[in-house]
């Protein structure tokens, strides 16, 4: 069994990275982000945009995820419901940062990416696989960039979709880094044996490669 862990900070590049190096390895990729988001779209479909401990606690309580892969692109359901196509807008990115500190929705998703773990030869990406989810993995990669480079390149991807400005999505990526980072439960912080990519200058390929040379290096060892 192969368990490789990729964490990083919003927009770092870990998802892409995460399914290229997956492809060239052969292995499945696990994100975990979309999970919570998920969770977030069902928060808000019951209970809107503020946050109250005792409807998340509600929440918990009766909270069935199951993970799918259709053509190949994994799909969340929660409770039977796939919100596959709200989940990336920018009043998800910031309502999942707020529920996902909460203790009891990171011990639910933590049962499921533990169970996708023994079951396939994979990459899980998110905040706390190499700390938390899989100490023990056999590789742990933490992505990250500077924050301009990881705003202009969330802008770049949804310009198109979402009416936004890099000014605003720059803003909320610094709310986002600093409620992940600041968290008590399962902080965005690195292993103590994580391999850091700063990708700043470095492009998708160049790391790719990177990633791909340590862990065949290693294997010949
Ligand atoms: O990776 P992505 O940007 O999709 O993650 C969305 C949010 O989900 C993060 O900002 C973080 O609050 C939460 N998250 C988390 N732990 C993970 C993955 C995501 O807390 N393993």
């Amino acid at each position: 069994m192969i368990n490789i862990a990729i964490d990083g900070h919003v927009g770092s590049g870990k998802s892409t990275l995460a399914h290229c190096l997956a492809k060239k390895l052969g292995l499945r990729v696990l994100d975990t982000g979309a999970i919570y988001r998920s969770i977030a779209c069902e928060y808000r479909k019951k209970y809107g945009l503020n946050i109250d401990s005792e409807n998340i606690e509600k929440l918990v309580k009766n909270l069935n995820i199951e993970i799918s892969f259709v053509n190949d692109t994994q799909h969340v359901s929660i409770n039977g419901n796939d919100y596959f196509e709200q989940i990336r807008t920018e009043e998800i990115s910031i309502l999942t940062s707020k529920i996902s500190p909460f203790v009891s929705i990171r011990e639910k998703v933590l049962s499921v990416q533990r169970a996708f773990a023994q079951k396939f030869d994979c990459i899980i990406e998110g905040r706390d696989i190499g700390t938390v989810v899989l100490p023990y993995a056999n590789y742990k990669f933490f992505v990250t960039a500077s924050e301009e480079v990881r705003a202009k390149r969330r802008f770049d991807q949804i310009k198109d979709k979402q009416n936004v400005s890099y000014e605003q999505i720059l803003k909320d990526l610094q709310i986002r880094d600093y409620n992940d980072t600041h968290r008590k439960v399962a902080p965005l912080i690195p292993a103590k044996d994580s391999i850091i990519l700063d990708t700043s200058d470095f492009t998708l390929d160049q790391t790719v490669d990177m990633c791909v040379d340590i862990i065949t290096k290693n294997k010949a060892k």
